[in-house]
């Protein structure tokens, strides 16, 4: 088992609040929620980050958002909208190196972020 903190959730090695399930995804509420609604996407493959994707990984991204789009929806973001956040590098501010998609919702969000 890699040492990545999201690959020990996709195990199920650490506990999770889960709202979706596939073969290449899980998806769950973030630890520490910035916004009413956070939740993560993750593919169940570990790519490390943004950098990290080739063109092969062109229908994992796709299928990513798709996904994500599915989850906005089901958590009723549709009518006020929401927002996804990807952050990537140190000056992103990417904290756990395992592509991740944020869905924040519930509240309006500030522009720009910080
Ligand atoms: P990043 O800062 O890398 O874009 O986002 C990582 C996110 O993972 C943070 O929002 C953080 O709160 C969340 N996080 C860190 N550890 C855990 C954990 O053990 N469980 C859950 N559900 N979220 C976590
Ligand atoms: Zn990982």
């Amino acid at each position: 088992m890699s040492d990545c903190l999201f690959c020990k959730i996709v195990a199920g090695v650490i506990p999770c609040d889960k709202l979706h399930e596939d073969d290449y995804f899980i998806a769950f509420r973030d630890i520490s929620p910035q916004a009413p609604v956070h939740v993560l996407v993750i593919p169940k493959e570990h790519k490390a980050s943004l950098t990290e994707l080739e063109p092969a990984d062109a229908d994992m991204l796709g299928r990513l958002l798709i996904t994500a789009g599915r989850i906005s929806s089901e958590l009723g973001l549709d009518e006020g909208g929401y927002r996804w956040v990807v952050n990537c590098g140190e000056d992103g501010g990417q904290s756990v190196g395992h592509l991740h998609l944020h869905i924040l919702g519930g509240r309006q969000m500030a522009w720009p972020p910080g």
